[in-house]
């Protein structure tokens, strides 16, 4: 979590009975909150840290089509629409800006895979085209490598991370949603198998509709109600800058570095091409089924097996209402940012753009991701628990679509005509 996050002041009082309660506020249940308060529906949102203290604090802040699965593409169409009318819908700037996102080529084989995306999703008619080597130089001037060229979306944007999920929970409240903070959902209230309340630290809550949009956490949560949703941890490391002269305003990932103008002036750096995999007991269970994912990205991941193997160990996997659950354990995960990557990072983007010689380090932190072995999340009722619907398994990518996630995830729950056909991100396809 960036130390610019803005925190909130919420209710501490549960409601004896609502209509909907959301499990997790993170982007996606607070844009969740919104469209549902927005519908005069009841809705209590229940976060066991605070608002955005996880992964939807932690980004990038890319809002972006370029690069992502076709079928995925429809959400962050309707999530673009979304942020260019947050601040006028909540009446406030989520620093949202339109600056264009461009990936680069540093080979035929990497060309070869930006121009195979295009082609994929030709039918969309997206802003997206190929740059050459010479159109990458006029676009980002000052570089120092030889790029191939690249792929470029002059309609994707980006957003503030800091406040974006915080703001819009700010507005959820004033429209009708209650939001309380440092209060755990240890299990859902089940009666002859449908939701009936959620059980909290502090009590029950009655509702006959639940909502998990608990990020990495859904997993844990589900396995207690006996049901398997795939996902495994990743952990991304993150720096800022200090405010610094910077190349452009566009946002560039390169193979081995990222990185994007923050509204503070400074920029947010990563080495995008590694993420760290502290092997757990899940990696082990259900590693197996992102053998297809691991052929792709391969040297993507820095396995290491060590004291997270054991601390993973101690965090329980099945627990009674009335027992301490693992959401109180674990109030936030705030991993270590890992020293290598960030060095990585920064060594690497300065061999591609030499103006960052001049960056001074603010700030590093590290976020957990929850990756799901297609890398598109699920967004679905769940069939075995009448009343149950999830959105979660955003697998690095959610922060972008998150409005228009919380937004279907609110159409699902309240029998609204879905913001986009949802059959993409079905439960049952695993
Ligand atoms: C370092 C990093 C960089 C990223 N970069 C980008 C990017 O540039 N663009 C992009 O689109 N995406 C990016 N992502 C991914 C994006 O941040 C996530 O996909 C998105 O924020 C997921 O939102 P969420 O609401 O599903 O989950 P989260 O933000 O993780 O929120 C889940 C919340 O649920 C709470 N919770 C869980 N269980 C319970 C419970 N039982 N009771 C109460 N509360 C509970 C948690 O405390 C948490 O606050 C990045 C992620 C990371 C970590």
């Amino acid at each position: 979590m960036t130390i610019t996050v803005q925190k909130i002041q919420t209710e501490n009082k549960l409601p004896n009975t609502t209509s909907v309660v959301i499990i997790g506020g993170g982007i996606v249940g607070v844009s969740a909150a919104l469209t549902l308060a927005e519908r005069n529906i009841p809705v209590v949102l229940i976060e066991k840290g605070h608002i955005a203290g996880e992964q939807s604090s932690r980004n990038l802040g890319w809002i972006r089509k370029t690069s992502r699965h076709y079928e995925d593409v429809p959400l962050a169409l309707a999530a673009d629409k979304l942020w260019q009318d947050m601040p006028q819908r909540i009446g406030h700037d989520l620093g949202y800006k339109r600056c264009g996102i461009m990936f680069l080529a540093e080979n035929a084989e990497q060309m070869s895979n930006h121009s195979q995306w295009l082609n994929s999703v030709k039918s969309l008619n997206l802003d997206s085209r190929l740059l050459t080597a010479e159109e990458v130089k006029d676009l980002v001037p000052g570089g120092q490598k030889k790029w191939v060229g690249g792929v470029y979306t002059p309609s994707d944007g980006k957003a503030e991370p800091a406040i974006a999920a915080t703001e819009i929970a700010k507005a959820a409240i004033k429209k009708g949603a209650i939001i309380i903070q440092h209060c755990a959902v240890r299990k859902l209230n089940l009666s002859e198998g449908k939701v009936t309340g959620v059980i909290t630290e502090h009590g029950e809550i009655k509702c006959n509709k639940a909502l998990l949009t608990g990020g990495a956490w859904s997993r844990r949560f589900l396995n207690n109600h006996g049901i398997s949703l795939p996902t495994l941890p990743l952990v991304c490391s993150v720096l800022r800058t200090k405010e610094m002269q910077g190349p452009t305003n566009i946002s560039v990932g390169g193979p081995d570095f990222s990185f994007r103008k923050h509204q503070n002036g400074g920029y947010i750096l990563t080495q995008r091409g590694a993420l760290d995999a502290p092997i757990t007991l899940d990696h082990l269970t259900i590693g197996w089924r992102y053998l297809k994912q691991l052929k792709t990205q391969r040297g993507f991941l820095r396995v290491s097996v060590g004291s997270d193997f054991i601390k993973d160990l101690k965090i329980k996997r099945h627990w009674k209402a009335n027992e301490i659950s693992p959401f109180e354990q674990v109030r936030t995960s705030n991993p270590n940012s890992n020293p290598a990557l960030i060095k990585e990072a920064i060594d690497n983007t300065r061999k591609a753009w030499p103006i960052f010689d001049n960056a001074e380090i603010d700030e590093t932190w590290a976020g957990i991701i929850d990756v799901t072995p297609d890398s598109n999340p699920v967004i679905d009722h769940i069939k075995k628990i009448p009343g149950l619907t999830i959105a979660t398994g955003f697998s690095g990518h959610g922060f972008g679509t998150g409005p228009a996630a919380g937004h279907l995830a609110a159409d699902l729950v309240s029998n609204h005509t879905p913001i986009i056909n949802p059959s993409p991100y079905k439960f049952e396809r695993w």
